[in-house]
Order: C-alpha cells, then sequence, then structure tokens
C-alpha cells in the first residue's frame, strides 16, 4: 500500500517546476512569432516542437495515450483539444494555442490565443475583444490565488471577471488541474463559482488554470476526430492558460517570463520569484 502523492510540493520540487514552465513558454513565443495568414497549424505545432526539443525537454502532450503532437490548435469555433496539421491560416481567424513540456521528470503546461491579423475589422474586433476577456479571467483567477484560502475562489474570480465583461459562455466540462510530475493532477480547478471550495491553498500548491471560454453559449460537443472540442452554437472560442506555484513568499507564474508581473501589476499582485 503506498501513500498518494501529496498535492502540496517541497520547495526543491518547486525550484523543478521553474524550467519546464520556461520552455513551454518560449515554446509559445516561438508560435505566436510565426501567426500570419497562411500559415498552416501544423506549421505552428513544429515550431512548438523543435523549441521544446532543443531546450531538452519533451512535449508532455505527446505522452498523452494516443495524441502524437506537441500542442493542441483550436481555430475559430473549437475551443480546445484541436488537432495541429493542414489547416491553413487565414485573415481574422482566433487561434487557440495550448503546449506543455516535461523536463527531468516535471511538467509546464500553457495556452494563448491569437486573433491572425486582417480581415473583416468586426470580426477581428469581437474576436480580440473574447480573447482579451478570457485572458483577463486568467489573471484575475491567478491574482486571486494569491490571496485565496481554498482552491475554489480561483473559479469564483474567473466566472465573476467573465461576468463582467458581457455575455459568454464558460466551459463547464473542462477544467484546470494541479501539475507536478504528470501535467494532469489533482485538485481541479473549475472555471465557474462551485458550492465545495476544494482543496486549502498552501505553499507548494502547483496549479494550471484555464479558462475557456465563448462569445455564445457554453454548450460544446467532441468532433468526429475524437478531440476536437467545438461549440454547438458556431461561436468562437478562447483558451488562456498558465501554470502557478505557490510557495512560501507568494505566488509565481511559472509559464510567464516574468512570473506574470505586468499582467498581476493592474489587480494589485506582485509575483514573487520561488526561492
Ligand atoms: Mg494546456
Ligand atoms: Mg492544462
Amino acid at each position: 500500500m503506498g501513500l498518494r502523492r501529496s498535492i502540496y510540493k517541497t520547495p526543491a520540487q518547486l525550484r523543478s517546476m521553474v524550467e519546464p514552465g520556461l520552455i513551454t513558454a518560449a515554446s509559445l513565443d516561438a508560435v505566436r512569432a510565426l501567426i500570419a495568414p497562411g500559415v498552416t497549424t501544423g506549421e505552428l505545432d513544429a515550431a512548438a516542437f523543435d523549441v521544446i526539443r532543443s531546450r531538452g525537454a519533451e512535449s508532455n502532450f505527446q505522452l498523452v495515450r494516443g495524441y502524437r503532437h506537441t500542442t493542441c490548435i483550436s481555430v475559430n469555433d473549437q475551443v480546445v483539444h484541436g488537432i495541429p496539421g493542414s489547416r491553413v491560416l487565414e485573415p481574422g481567424d482566433i487561434v487557440s494555442i495550448d503546449s506543455g513540456a516535461q523536463y527531468e521528470g516535471w511538467n509546464g503546461d500553457s495556452a494563448i490565443t491569437i486573433v491572425v491579423p486582417g480581415g473583416d475589422a468586426a470580426v477581428v474586433d469581437a474576436r480580440q475583444r473574447l480573447s482579451d476577456v478570457t485572458e483577463g479571467s486568467l489573471w484575475a483567477g491567478i491574482a486571486a490565488l494569491a490571496s485565496a484560502r481554498r482552491v475554489g475562489e480561483v473559479g469564483d474570480a474567473v466566472q465573476a471577471y467573465i461576468e463582467a465583461q458581457g455575455e459568454y459562455g464558460i466551459l463547464r466540462d473542462y477544467v484546470g488541474h494541479g501539475i507536478g510530475r504528470k501535467m494532469h493532477e489533482a485538485p481541479t480547478v473549475f472555471n465557474y463559482r462551485t458550492s465545495d471550495l476544494g482543496a486549502e491553498v498552501k505553499p507548494g500548491l502547483c496549479l494550471a488554470i484555464e479558462p475557456m471560454v465563448t462569445a455564445g453559449s457554453d454548450a460544446t460537443f467532441v468532433e468526429d476526430d475524437d478531440w476536437t472540442v467545438t461549440t454547438v452554437d458556431g461561436s468562437d472560442g478562447a483558451h488562456w492558460e498558465h501554470s502557478v506555484a505557490v510557495h512560501d513568499d507568494g505566488i509565481w507564474v511559472l509559464t510567464a517570463a516574468d512570473g506574470g508581473a505586468a499582467s498581476l501589476a493592474p489587480f494589485g499582485v506582485t509575483p514573487v520569484p520561488i526561492p
């Protein structure tokens, strides 16, 4: 009989989470730099893979059973889990890219959403706003974690932020998670208010917080490829994610080069490097 692994990591284990977080961030920086009309999602995936491999890490998505790509790339009415391939990006497409690296047995997980330059201005504006609302809700959730007593306060903050921005759908069937030796660990991190506030927030906790938001209804279905999650009403989707560590002196966003400093400043939160 073995002991269940604690969801709270030791200070040394937290330090091991830094490098995979930075490699994950670098893989998304490479994708971001490539996004333009005419580029295929497969080319974006290859760019992420090259960065992860060149830094001596592995793609943790490729370690998921049945999945052989480095990223998930979801376009327009696809919200998450889209499979990269021959699809060519068009002006004005809204593209969510989810990537992750495993380095020396520890994992990073992060996602960004980008609107491809060009295209109809009204469409682009609405899609950029959807991305901004989703990203803002992620940072609101991370800011809440800085002073939260229970994990459920994150979802409360994410939902409250989105509701204050207008009529958007929040996916209910897909959630954030703990992260460490495995990409997906306990506890579950909901993107909405729950009656059970869940685990205690204490030093050693590492969470992947990842709001998935639509411009319409939150109803989704899985496409025939058995992966891609698409909106039923055809509305656009966005997905932002960061891996975040709680330590003795504060919080640190592992998948942001500045630990989240710039994006947390409006919330009055200053991240502290992991000692
Ligand atoms: Mg992810
Ligand atoms: Mg994740």
